[in-house]
């Protein structure tokens, strides 16, 4: 059973009566919860300890206080990166996740290309929503467990670079990430904030922009949860000395055409190449409203709408796909594999699914499709195992869209021909017809900022 080793004179703290206390409602200070985290970082903690522990932060929640103390543990659980040697103002986006939602990989170059560095710690896939390191590994050779030396190298070189955490960077969030997937505990605020943050925090950054999903993809799905996660994510890095904004986002259906591995990559190597068409135009728009916010909070343009200008040139003259082909290769990656995008793709089986009824497609259960999108073979049943890079799924209709029966809705990527039939079940109950064509929901809906967050968190607590 572990007990604290510490020197001072408080009573040494033991993790059975940390779970029981955080079961029975009481809030943790910083010292406990600094244990907890040093537990989990060096792994002394046993694991049905932490699953206890997050489990009962999950059913109680945790405080605004205890949600701080876990993010600066965190954060400080390991190796940090000292963006005073980049050269460049350190910018980061990271979003709560969603599904099919690949930003990252135009948001990042992108900002990169208009004069910030994006030194970028990032995670795999969570729940039912997909992870931007396995997205990545589905390039051959590309690493992202990197040493705090390289990553700060490649930084200083492309302007960008995408890791994991490893044990030694953000090393409590690599064990309690992994963990939350597998015992049911993501979809809380409290948890999801500090979980973001360590690694956003450890990164040094002078500026974060966040996006914050909302809608029926999202893991808080209820409007007020998801304002509730901004507004404290807000408060809590401006605390901490980051400059942060985020924004509201609609989840209420998957982001651009595709949800997968490879397929999300080429969909952004395709955008990064001026494909323009209508199917992805609100990943286009939502990657160049982010990028501008990184641009201006990075102090390179006077306002996020003239970042949101350079963000769409860096884009149309190619220099962003200038930048992201350098970040791919200085981190290992085979570049020839973007010269045919269609030919590097090979799934194991393909299902053309097509419309199974008559009408507008009013709304889309997305967090039952991002699940369907990971029993294809893109996500994890168990920790550690490793996912299929081709598998995934490619819509071709969206929300509001008119489809006859028998008329394709999308096509299914699976690593065999055994693993389609339960996400077709599960995409066949997550969509719903309508006569009616169904209400437009703004991609942006509402933006935090350090003057609106800590007033809208003071109203929600009392
Ligand atoms: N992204 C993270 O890094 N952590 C979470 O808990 C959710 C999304």
């Amino acid at each position: 059973m572990p007990e604290e080793k510490d020197a001072s004179n408080a009573a040494p703290l033991q993790m059975i009566d940390l779970i029981r206390k955080m079961r029975d409602g009481h809030a943790l200070d910083e010292r406990e919860i600094g244990f907890i985290v040093d537990g989990a970082a060096k792994e002394s903690i046993p694991i049905e300890q932490l699953s206890a522990w997050l489990m009962a932060a999950w059913m109680n929640g945790l405080s605004i206080e205890e949600t701080r103390a876990l993010a600066i543990a965190m954060r400080d659980s390991g190796e940090k990166l000292d963006s005073s040697h980049l050269g460049k103002p350190a910018v980061d986006k990271h979003s709560t996740g969603g599904v099919g939602d690949k930003t990252t990989f135009l948001v990042a170059p992108l900002a990169a290309a208009c004069g910030v560095a994006v030194p970028m710690i990032s995670g795999r896939a969570l729940g039912h929503t997909g992870g931007t390191l396995d997205k990545l590994d589905s390039i051959p050779g590309f690493r992202s467990a990197l040493s705090l030396a390289e990553f700060e190298t490649i930084v200083r070189q492309c302007g960008v670079a995408i890791v994991s955490q490893t044990p030694t960077l953000v090393p409590a969030d690599r064990v309690l990430y992994a963990l939350r997937d597998r015992t049911g505990t993501v979809e809380d605020p409290g948890l999801i904030c500090a979980s973001i943050l360590s690694k956003k925090l450890a990164a040094g950054l002078r500026a974060l922009v966040l996006d914050v999903k909302t809608g029926s993809g999202a893991f808080l799905r209820r409007r007020e949860d998801a304002e509730f996660l901004a507004a404290l994510m807000v408060a809590t890095a401006e605390s901490a000395g980051t400059r942060t904004v985020a924004l509201m986002t609609d989840m209420s259906q998957p982001l651009g055409r595709t949800a997968g591995n490879w397929i999300e990559i080429a969909e952004c190597v395709d955008l990064l190449r001026g494909d323009d068409s209508s199917d992805n135009a609100d990943l286009r728009e939502l990657s160049l409203r982010l990028a501008g916010w990184m641009i201006h909070l990075g102090g390179q343009t006077e306002t996020a709408e003239l970042g949101y200008t350079a963000a769409a040139r860096a884009l149309a003259d190619g220099t962003g796909l200038k930048v992201f082909l350098e970040m791919i290769k200085a981190q290992g990656g085979d570049t020839s594999v973007f010269d045919d995008l269609k030919a590097f793709h090979k799934p194991g089986a393909t299902l053309v699914l097509e419309s199974w009824d008559t009408g507008y497609i009013s709304e889309m259960d997305t967090m039952e499709l991002g699940w369907a999108v990971q029993r294809l073979g893109a996500g994890r049943i168990r920790a550690g195992e490793p996912v299929d890079p081709h598998a995934g799924i490619e819509f071709h209709a969206r929300r509001g869209a008119h489809l006859q029966k028998g008329q394709p809705f999308a096509t299914l990527y699976a690593t065999s021909e055994a693993m389609l039939a339960e996400p077709v079940a599960r995409i066949k109950n997550s969509v719903t017809f309508s006569s009616e064509v169904p209400q437009e929901v703004p991609l942006v809906s509402r933006i935090f900022t350090r003057e609106n967050a800590e007033s809208y968190l003071r109203d929600a607590v009392r």
